[in-house]
């Protein structure tokens, strides 16, 4: 028979780190919040049984404040598994067993594991362990989830203790409040256990205790469980607290917790903690942090730090792309030469492998940013940055863990806005969340870059680097200042508080790194293989079809006689047998002729498409902007996805494929089009950074802001915003230079 035990425990104490130490997976291990929300299953063979391991989201507390409390308290109500694995950092007691007093209060059965001895042992910090274990009535394995150590040990104490509970069951541990919330629990309980009140999920004291702290969940599950209590006990928890406020200057919320913290105080008083080293000595992280976040010198090195990584991406990035377009290029001219011409050809050639090809060759680029990106969040250095940044970001409406979700989403360059969207379940205000995810598509996530690259290379290679520098600032400032108008304006309330804690520094390890970067990248080139190729498809089809009529076909036609008639028939073997190079000067300029009017007829063919007239029909706006029908289509494309921007830039524009080769020769065709200039690249770049997020961003801001209104204003609002910006700068911009 196999024991369902679950991992709970604060953010970063080990959970994911020991749930893949025990079943052999490879989860994501990582530092920043938002990592492991949904939980995640796996199964535990050993000598002291069969195990069902679950990995629940890291919490500090098990009010329905955030989403990860939400989902760790009903897994535990609702799955009830036979023990809660309590992962706790031994190098900081206290505010862990916060938690564990929690699930105690609860009445779950729990087994502490105390993890990172190491850390504590290097710390000089001494645990009893027996006296910890006697004091809290619960069995604590030490151990250090990092190299498996004690691991068996943990789970032959698991073993035996679920077996005892069998017999005994588990009693809610019963904390002193003080006399007044005392007293309002007694009356309380009494209340919930004659109504049966909700006694089906929760332990009647548990409930009681949730109505004082002001448990929003709970408080839903009451009213619809049977009004008339709900209400009796609302009315008892508003005497208590008015009683409180009036007495001790305090709410019930700040009383228990207070309490909390006193009984773990007193059992780590009890000597349960002693201190080998100079207590005087300051932590080695504390030491680090006085430079790294002083006010002066914090931002500097943080600069320092991004244009470290950018230049470590951009360096060795470029190698291994090289050999991608290779491959892809390899590829292409392969598929080709071996299929007939037709339209399956043109599918494989620019439908799939330009679609997939283009999205896969930023593959090395972004698995170098992530390598790095990784780096910084292991070690602990991602969340001094967040720390420093929420200063500023708290005048725009927005937090501090805001900074970590627009950081994955291409903040700093290269990120993805389906992550940072999801990285937002950390905020625990639902205001702050919804403006943070709201906001985060104006990032410049790794689809954008191309798009910039290209036209910066096109029309700004003069100051390259500034330009780039230009528009990072802009999608921020952009970001920040649609953020304070949201907050503003439709998602008014307070601030909270930052309470997101620094973990300490910590060296990563090489293997922890690469699955962290590998998880990522896997991520990016599911995307590629699967959405990305689903929409070349589908765009590929949609500038093919319907094609143009017979009778267009057949001028065309004509004209090719036309030129070809009275040609002499070893002419034209020379054009179908040699190279262009080699060429006689009449057989060089027929050939060019057909070129030509192969060109056109292409031309025609994708303005009659479907695409074509979607591009067509948008232009009487467009052109406000300096966007023609062409760019139109691109835009269009790029709701699906902002991979295929470029792609089908390249195919609108040339009719031939392009692949990153290409882009030098795209730019030189941009530079070569009528009504394109700075101007209508730098209108159509500030568009790319603040229409409409890509579809999976928009399916994801559905899902996470609970609403498809959401999801449709960020649609409307966004594209609105970047047209009125763009026609703003293409119609100033024009003023000035005429
Ligand atoms: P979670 O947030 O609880 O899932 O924590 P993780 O498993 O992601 O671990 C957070 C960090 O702590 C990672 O960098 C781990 O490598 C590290 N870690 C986990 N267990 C230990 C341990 O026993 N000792 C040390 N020194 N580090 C550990
Ligand atoms: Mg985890």
């Amino acid at each position: 028979m196999s024991l369902a035990i679950a991992l709970a425990g604060n953010p970063n104490s080990g959970k994911t780190t020991l749930f893949n130490e025990l079943t052999g997976a490879r989860q994501h291990v990582g530092n920043y919040p938002g990592v492991t929300v949904e939980k995640k299953q796996g199964n535990c063979q050993s000598e002291a049984g069969h195990f069902n391991v679950v990995d629940l989201p890291g919490t500090y507390s098990l009010t329905a404040y955030s989403l990860e409390e939400v989902v760790a308290r009903d897994y535990l109500v609702n799955e009830t598994p036979s023990m809660i694995v309590n992962i706790v950092d031994a190098s900081n007691l206290e505010r862990n067993l916060y938690l564990s007093i929690q699930f105690m209060e609860m009445g779950v059965p729990v087994c502490v594991a105390l993890n990172m001895m190491d850390v504590a042992k290097k710390r000089g910090i001494c645990i009893d362990i027996e006296k910890l274990s006697q004091l809290l009535n619960v069995p604590v394995v030490p151990m250090v989830a990092r190299s498996g150590e004690g691991k068996e040990e943990l789970l032959s104490t698991i073993a035996t203790a679920i077996a005892g509970k069998e017999d005994k069951g588990t009693a809610p541990l019963k904390i002193s409040y003080g006399s007044d919330i005392d007293a309002a629990l007694d009356e309380m309980e009494i209340i919930i256990v004659s109504d049966n009140f909700l006694t089906r999920t929760y332990p009647a004291r548990w409930t009681a205790l949730k109505y004082l702290e002001n448990d929003k969940q709970i408080i839903a599950d009451g009213k619809k469980e049977n009004a008339g209590v709900a209400s009796l006990l609302q009315s008892i928890v508003g005497k208590v607290s008015r009683h409180l406020d009036l007495t001790l200057d305090t709410h019930p919320e700040g009383m228990i917790a207070d309490q909390r913290y006193g009984f773990i105080n007193s059992v780590l008083k009890q000597n349960v903690v002693t201190y080998a080293l100079d207590p005087n000595r300051l932590q080695q992280s504390d030491k680090i942090d006085k430079i790294v976040t002083n006010r002066f010198v914090g931002p500097v090195i943080m600069v320092a730090i991004l244009m470290g990584l950018y230049h470590f991406t951009f360096t060795y990035g470029q190698i291994p792309m090289g050999w991608f377009e290779t491959f892809f290029g390899w590829l292409g001219t392969a598929a080709e030469g071996a299929l007939p011409d037709g339209l399956l050809k043109s599918l494989v050639v620019s439908g799939i492998i330009d679609g997939v090809g283009g999205v896969m060759g930023f593959v090395p680029l972004i698995m170098f940013m992530f390598l790095g990106v990784s780096f910084l969040e292991d070690s602990g250095y991602l969340a001094r940055m967040a720390f420093m940044l929420d200063r500023v970001f708290r005048i725009f409406g927005l937090h501090g863990s805001s900074v970590m979700a627009f950081i994955v989403s291409g903040g700093i360059a290269g990120g993805c806005a389906v992550p940072g969207v999801m990285a937002t379940r950390t905020l625990k205000s639902p205001r702050e969340r919804l403006a943070t995810l709201l906001t985060v598509p104006f990032m410049n996530c790794g689809a954008k870059l191309p798009v910039y690259a290209l036209l910066v290379a096109a029309f700004f290679s003069e100051n390259k680097a500034l330009v780039m520098l230009v528009i990072t600032l802009i999608s921020w400032t952009g970001a920040l200042l649609v953020a304070r108008l949201l907050r503003s304006t439709l998602i008014k309330g307070e601030a909270t508080p930052f309470v997101m804690e620094l973990p300490p520094y910590r060296l990563p390890t090489f293997r922890g790194l690469l699955i962290h970067t590998w998880e990522r990248t896997r991520a990016y080139m599911k995307k590629a293989g699967t959405v990305i190729l689903g929409i070349s498809i589908l765009l590929w089809a949609m500038m093919t079809f319907p094609g143009l009529d017979i009778a267009v076909k057949e001028q065309f036609e004509l004209k090719r006689d036309d030129i070809t008639q009275g040609v002499t028939g070893t002419i034209l073997e020379e054009i179908e047998t040699s190279e262009t190079g080699a060429l006689s000067g009449k057989a060089l300029a027929l050939k060019q002729a057909l070129v030509q009017i192969d060109q056109n007829e292409a031309q025609a063919g994708l303005k009659n498409s479907f695409a074509g007239r979607i591009g067509v029909g948008l232009e009487g706006i467009s052109k406000f902007a300096g966007f023609d029908w062409r760019t139109n289509i691109a835009l269009v494309g790029g709701f699906a996805a902002k991979e295929v921007v470029v792609s089908t830039l390249g195919t609108a524009y040339s009719l031939g494929e392009v692949d990153i080769e290409e882009t030098a020769s795209l730019s030189q065709r941009l530079r070569a089009a009528p009504g394109w200039g700075p101007l209508t690249a730098f209108s159509l770049m500030i568009f790319t950074i603040f229409y409409a997020p890509c579809f999976v961003t928009v399916v994801c801001i559905a899902k996470e802001a609970g609403s498809w209104k959401w999801a449709a204003f960020s649609v409307i609002f966004n594209t609105a915003l970047a047209f009125g910006l763009s026609v703003t700068v293409y119609q100033v911009g024009s003023l000035i230079v005429s």
